[in-house]
């Protein structure tokens, strides 16, 4: 068939259609070709067919883009290729090509044969080739069949991403997964390069599978075009052809950005178990310690005791005193552990009445007497009452937790000041030494469960890191508040607000130190 012949056949097709010549330059293009790539046969004529394909596609394996497709018809037997062109306009569009050849009088004749994909049937009737096969011999199947099916099920729906590469190291087809896990364009993974990526351990993994090897990669994957940072885990597998030789790899990605986090918090989780578990053997270890340390001195005076009566020897009664005193201290230590796991079960229990903080300080002040030693204690207060709604008994006992921790942290012959007021609708209570001081940066903590400053060791100065924290729990259902100043080694200052009986619902002054509540009150 020649001349006006073959032109009106080509017109009156309704598929888009390219003719070249043996030099790929264009010699036709129909109305529908027209239409689709928006170019005129007028333009186009006597231009070379690669004017219409994107810059990396056009070359594989050192063949042209036609010339390529040309050498794999065989393999394709007749199936169409998809690929992009480049539109008149330089936008890109995904066609499916078949492409022929022959030879006329004048020389061999190149004829490509276009279709736009949307138009295409559904793949799982007609299974299309994608530029993957052209380097990917598949199983000889008769085309459609159902392995290749399945192949292309697999491929586009896996929730992985996967990706085929060729020789030169290109990618010549993904799927959405991986697009999405790229964070980069299918038109741009599409004729990327491998050997363009910065990463070292990719193009190793590469390299391996050009080899014949498989390969395995895990890391940060920085995308080139996203500068998008995804953890991931790659297997790379070489894909042979039919005569043996290496002609690309299939690599299988996997975002494991999920892993990660979940990594991440399971080593977060297991530190703090760690320290959790650390945290309570401390409390072992101090607890042991502090409730053998009156045993010892009791077992010995309850011995000497006993000597003295079988010898009908006078007793010395500050023996007994003393026993009894070491007594005291094992039983408080007792009370603030079943106090403390009381607060934890939300069963310590209060009693409210009315009741005058005054007379409850001087009595924590009267009882501390005996174990001040070389101290002195200073004690201001107004002169009429201070009442207060309360629990007098465990008032008490965060007074005298307050009394304790000055007498214990301050050097024998300082003086703790005691100091009681009115400020408002509250009543607010001070007890200042001049003793070792608490660290800025632990005061906030000073008020937990078992916590302890670090510039208190435990030899030197005994105790279970509960006092507070249960001075805390008591001083907050009074409606009150509780805090610190104190630098290190120039004393510490704790406040104890409480709210007034005649103040209704007070809102307790603000703790932290700068607002406006503290500076009024100190
Ligand atoms: P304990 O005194 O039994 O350790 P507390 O709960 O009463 O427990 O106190 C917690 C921590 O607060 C103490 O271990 C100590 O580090 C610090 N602390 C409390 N009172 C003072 C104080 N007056 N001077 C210095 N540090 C103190």
């Amino acid at each position: 068939m020649a001349g006006d012949d073959f032109r009106e056949l080509m017109d009156a097709m309704a598929d888009p259609l390219v003719a070249c010549d043996g030099d790929e330059c264009v010699l036709y293009l129909n109305p529908a070709a027209e239409r689709l790539l928006g170019w005129t046969l007028k333009e186009l004529r006597g231009k070379p067919f690669t004017r219409l394909v994107p810059e990396r596609l056009r070359s594989f394996d050192g063949y042209s883009f036609l010339r390529y497709l040309l050498g794999r018809r065989r393999a394709l037997s007749g199936r169409p290729v998809r690929v992009f062109l480049v539109r008149r306009g330089e936008a890109e569009l995904e066609v499916e090509v078949t492409v022929g050849t022959s030879m006329g009088a004048d020389g061999e004749r190149i004829s490509v044969v276009l279709r736009r994909t949307p138009e295409l049937p559904d793949y799982t009737d007609e299974p299309l080739e994608r530029v993957s096969s052209l380097v990917h011999a598949h199983a000889p199947q008769p085309p459609g069949s159902a392995g290749e099916r399945a192949y292309q099920l697999v491929f586009e729906n896996a929730p992985l991403g996967l990706f085929h590469f060729d020789t030169a190291p290109t990618i010549v087809a993904c799927n959405d997964y991986f697009v999405r896990i790229m964070g980069s364009s299918k038109r741009v993974l599409i004729g990327l390069n491998l050997l363009t990526l910065q990463d070292e351990a990719i193009l190793t993994c590469v390299r391996d599978v050009l080899a014949g090897r498989h390969a395995y990669y895990e890391g940060e994957y920085r995308s080139v075009t996203a500068s998008k940072l995804t953890p991931v885990r790659a297997h790379f597998a070489p894909c042979f052809g039919e005569d043996g030789q290496v002609e690309g790899g299939v690599v299988i990605v996997e975002d494991i950005t999920e892993q990660r986090i979940a990594e991440a918090e399971r080593n977060r989780l297991f530190r703090e178990a760690q320290e959790a578990i650390r945290v309570r053997d401390d409390f072992l270890t101090i607890a042991s310690h502090e409730l053998k340390t009156p045993l010892t001195p009791l077992s010995l005076r309850l011995a000497s005791l006993e000597r003295r009566l079988e010898r009908k020897e006078p007793v010395d009664p500050t023996l007994l005193r003393h026993a009894r005193q070491h007594l005291v201290r094992l039983a408080a230590l007792i009370n603030d552990l079943l106090d403390a796991s009381r607060i934890e079960a939300g069963r310590l229990a209060l009693h409210f009445e009315p009741t005058r903080l005054d007379a409850i300080v001087e009595r924590a002040l009267t009882t501390m007497d005996a174990e001040r030693g070389q101290h002195r204690f200073d004690y201001s207060h107004p002169a009429e009452a201070v009442r207060i709604r309360g629990d007098p008994y465990r008032l008490e006992q965060v007074i005298a937790n307050l009394l304790e921790n000055a007498l214990k942290y301050s050097p024998a012959d300082s003086t703790v000041r005691v100091t009681l007021d009115v400020r408002g609708d509250f009543a607010l209570l001070s007890v200042a030494d001049e003793g070792i001081g608490i660290p800025q940066d632990q005061q906030e903590q000073l008020f937990e469960r078992y916590f302890r400053a670090r510039n208190v060791s435990v030899t030197s100065y005994g105790g279970l890191g509960l006092g507070l924290y249960i001075s805390r729990d008591i001083v907050e259902r009074h409606g009150g508040r509780i805090w610190v100043e104190s630098e290190v080694g120039r004393g510490a200052t704790f406040y104890v607000a409480l709210p007034l009986l005649s103040a209704a619902s007070p809102t307790p002054p603000d703790p932290r130190p700068g607002t406006d509540s503290t500076h009024s009150m100190h």
